[in-house]
């Protein structure tokens, strides 16, 4: 069981995008911004977004320093403004008490708010140069094709997938390296619907050797949109983000006048989320603003 390396940071080497995060000279902080931002959000969105976000907010203590609101405006519309909220309480928590440097090892990063067990793993391995595996979604459909000949991944499995990509990786300097270019791969050359076998550095792939046999997972459905609560939810947010003091519930409701019904309880959910607040006298606030 194994991957043809040699092939694969070759590619890597000529192919790979140029991500800013990429920079040897960005910091661990910077890094996890990044992987906070990408979670849910595709790249070409994320860019900009962090590109403005480390100029102004370099390192956790200066992320920590910022209000909220500030931080809930500066994630703009990167969809999931929960993160935003993670990445300011993850920033506090560096800052506080692991001297505004991030935290190494896989076992301190999980303890941190937002980091779950892909994120922990992807500093330690790109940020630090760990030895450690880093399984996202596009590791895991092109080791089920190039190494168990199977069209798609099973269902995943966290502790199964770390060990199955822990045996793949080299055991030298080369590894966070390897573990992006399996990234990469998946991305824009194993990808999920329309795999270029023609173009792939992999000198050998099971699936392709097989001669690609069906899989037999049901396609995935595309996740709407257009008239679901995040819509909603993010309409309001945007009413929010865009004036500088409260706003009246009569100002929320005209933006979406469809389902009243809805759009309460996108409302509510906002409250409970803490990503909203109501001031004294009933208006409608970002976190941190509604008492101005
Ligand atoms: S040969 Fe095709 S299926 Fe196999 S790893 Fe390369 S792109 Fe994926």
């Amino acid at each position: 069981m194994s991957i043809d390396a040699a092939g694969l940071l070759a590619w890597y080497e000529r192919e790979r995008r140029d991500l800013p995060w990429r920079d040897p000279a960005v910091s661990a902080w910077q890094i996890l911004v990044s992987e906070f931002m990408l979670q849910q959000t595709p790249v070409v969105r994320v860019l900009p977004i962090w590109l403005d976000w480390v100029a102004r907010w370099p390192t956790p203590s200066a992320t920590a320093a910022a209000g909220s609101a500030e931080v809930l405006r500066a994630w703009g519309k990167l969809g999931y403004p929960r993160r935003a909220m993670r990445l300011h309480q993850c920033a506090e928590v560096i800052a506080e008490h692991h001297g505004d440097v991030v935290p190494a090892d896989v076992e301190t990063l999980l303890t941190l708010p937002g980091v779950g067990s892909y994120t922990a793993r992807a500093i330690a391995c790109f940020a630090y140069g760990q030895w450690v595996p880093v399984v996202d979604t596009n590791v895991r459909r092109v080791v089920a094709r190039a190494v168990h000949g199977l069209a798609d991944a099973a269902s995943p499995s966290p502790k199964r997938d770390e060990e199955e990509v822990a045996a793949l990786l080299p055991n030298d300097a080369s590894t966070p390296m390897f573990s992006a270019a399996l990234m990469e791969l998946g991305a824009l050359v194993c990808t999920a619907r329309a795999p270029r076998c023609g173009v792939c550095p992999l000198s050998s792939c099971a699936w392709r050797e097989a001669g690609y046999p069906a899989g037999t997972a049901k396609p995935k459905r595309v996740q709407k949109y257009a008239g679901t609560d995040r819509q909603v939810r993010g309409r309001l947010l945007d009413v929010l983000r865009d004036s500088t003091s409260p706003v009246t519930r009569a100002q929320l409701d005209v933006v979406w006048l469809s389902d009243t019904a809805q759009r309460d309880r996108a409302l509510d959910s906002l409250l409970v989320d803490g990503l909203v607040e109501q001031t004294r006298d009933g208006r409608f606030a970002l976190c941190g603003e509604g008492e101005g």
